[in-house]
């Protein structure tokens, strides 16, 4: 039998904890992970979560470390831009420089390819229908159920990638662990646009589809068989009020009309109800291990709401992360357990207050003159200075830096660019101002009047 280095305990087979399985499985560790559904890659009916999700450099960059960014490129559809519905019409705001994009990715078969990576690693030992029930994060031991009886295992780490509810994190909170979790009033609910009758996309497929409607917003994330998944973002106070097929027609109608013939009327009326809308938690808490002993990654350690597209990705940065301490300290995990909390927890409480931010911008701002104007304006300085000065989405979504600092550096660069948007306008009216002065105000013609034409006649004055 193989030497192994020590020996993990990892709990949840989702794809942070199958991902984490696989790097420490590679670095000769002996491996279990306990998940408590059934394996996903032989059951019919898996009910999960969102149907798809947008990976982006942090997921991506941990899954090339894990030898399947490749396969996953080959199954996801990269979205170039949000495309915006109003009531007015459609436009597109592309996420990023040409060339950089957001992956739909399809959830189930990302972690299928994961779990079938793990399976071939010769120190990961993969246990379904394990579900933890009781831990003691010293030792460390986890107690399982599987089928009415219990098994109590024992190792040299346990890791938490139990999801957003995680059952390690509830043990560990007994000790010295901070914690605060928050929901907001916005429940959610997946629907489906169906592939049109001749089997083509009812919409361009390479966009992320946004309907901002303020209180409400509809998105909508292209999958492989030509359908999108549609999620609706509403207060759950509203959901209430919506109780018959028809009222789902009406409430359609008057917000999202254009989408009533892409879903269909009986579709939309049937499926409204098929499951009811489901919660969005943030979950921030410090320090994420205890001791040498229990450590906790994904959303057991941060779940974040779903405006940035970043939960994901970050629970798989966490994974990279870790194996990268592993790879600096060994199997001292006196080292690496409490360094992980170090230098990941300032960042997922960063990347937690972004995402509520963004909740914010993708509903309201997004449909605004002054957020297009932004979007110019921040375009324009990161041509100029593209080192120094990078979107706020662009930091989070297509670099590596530690979310903490792409906070803080963009409220600084938020400062210079609202200043010098509102310099620059007062400039403009006093340029306007002097122009109609010196030139014979009645005859002054504003209608024609346009930015190169005042600074001209400005220029020319002077
Ligand atoms: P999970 O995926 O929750 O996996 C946890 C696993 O642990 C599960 O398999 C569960 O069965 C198992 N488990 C739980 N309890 C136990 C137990 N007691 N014993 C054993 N096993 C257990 N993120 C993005 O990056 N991009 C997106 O576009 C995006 N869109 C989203 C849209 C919505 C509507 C939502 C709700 C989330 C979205 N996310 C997105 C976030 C993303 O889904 C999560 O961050 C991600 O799934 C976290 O992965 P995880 O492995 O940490 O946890």
């Amino acid at each position: 039998m193989a030497e192994h280095k020590g020996k993990c305990i990892v709990v949840g087979g989702g794809p942070v904890g199958t991902l984490t399985a696989v790097f420490l499985g590679r670095r000769g560790f002996h491996v279990d992970l306990y998940e408590a559904r059934s394996d996903i890659r032989s059951a019919e009916n898996v009910s999960g979560r969102s149907i798809n999700l947008a990976l982006s450099v942090r997921g991506l960059s941990a899954l090339k470390h894990g030898g399947i960014e490749e396969r996953i490129r080959s199954i996801g559809i990269p979205m170039h831009s949000r495309y915006i519905h109003t009531d007015k019409g459609s436009y597109t705001i592309p996420y990023g420089k040409k060339g950089q994009y957001l992956l739909s990715t399809d959830r189930l078969e990302l972690n299928r390819q994961l779990l079938s990576v793990a399976e071939k690693s010769e120190n990961v030992n993969l246990y379904f229908e394990h579900k933890l029930v009781n831990c003691d994060t010293r030792i460390p031991s986890a107690t399982f159920q599987k089928a009415g009886s219990e098994i109590t295992k024992t190792g040299d780490v346990l890791i938490g990638c139990d999801g957003a509810y995680s059952a390690v994190r509830r043990q560990m909170l007994k000790g010295r662990m901070d914690f605060s979790q928050f929901y907001i009033e916005h429940g959610y609910k997946e629907l489906c646009i169906p592939p049109t009758a001749d089997g083509e996309y009812a919409m361009p497929p390479n966009h992320l589809h946004i309907w901002p409607r303020h209180e409400y917003m509809l998105i909508a994330l292209p999958n492989l068989d030509k359908s999108f998944t549609c999620t609706l973002f509403m207060p759950f106070s509203k959901y209430e009020k919506i109780v018959t097929g028809n009222d789902v027609i009406d409430f359609f109608n008057v917000n999202f009309n254009d989408v009533v013939p892409l879903i269909g009327d009986s579709l939309l009326r049937t499926s409204f109800f098929e499951l009811p809308p489901l919660p969005l938690v943030t979950v921030k808490c410090s320090p994420f291990h205890h001791g040498k002993t229990a450590l906790l990654l994904g959303d057991a350690a941060h779940a974040v709401v779903p405006f940035y597209g970043q939960g994901l990705n970050a629970g798989l940065e966490d994974a990279l992360i870790f194996d990268g301490l592993v790879d600096k300290f060994g199997c001292d995990f006196e080292q690496i357990v409490p360094k992980f909390s170090e230098v990941r927890v300032k960042a997922a409480h960063a990347i937690a207050d972004l995402s509520l931010y963004n909740y914010m911008e993708m509903r309201s701002h997004v449909a605004t003159p002054w957020f297009l104007l932004r979007k110019k304006v921040d375009g324009f300085l990161n041509f100029l200075f593209p080192s120094s000065f990078i979107p706020r989405y662009s930091m989070v979504t297509f670099t590596r830096i530690p979310y903490d600092q792409a906070l803080k550096r963009a409220k600084v660069q938020d400062k210079i660019v609202d200043n010098g948007i509102i310099i620059a306008g007062g400039l403009m009216l006093t340029a306007i101002a002097f122009a109609a002065y010196k030139t014979d105000w009645k005859s002054f013609d504003l209608s024609n009047l346009t930015l190169d034409r005042v600074i001209e006649k400005a220029k020319h004055l002077w």
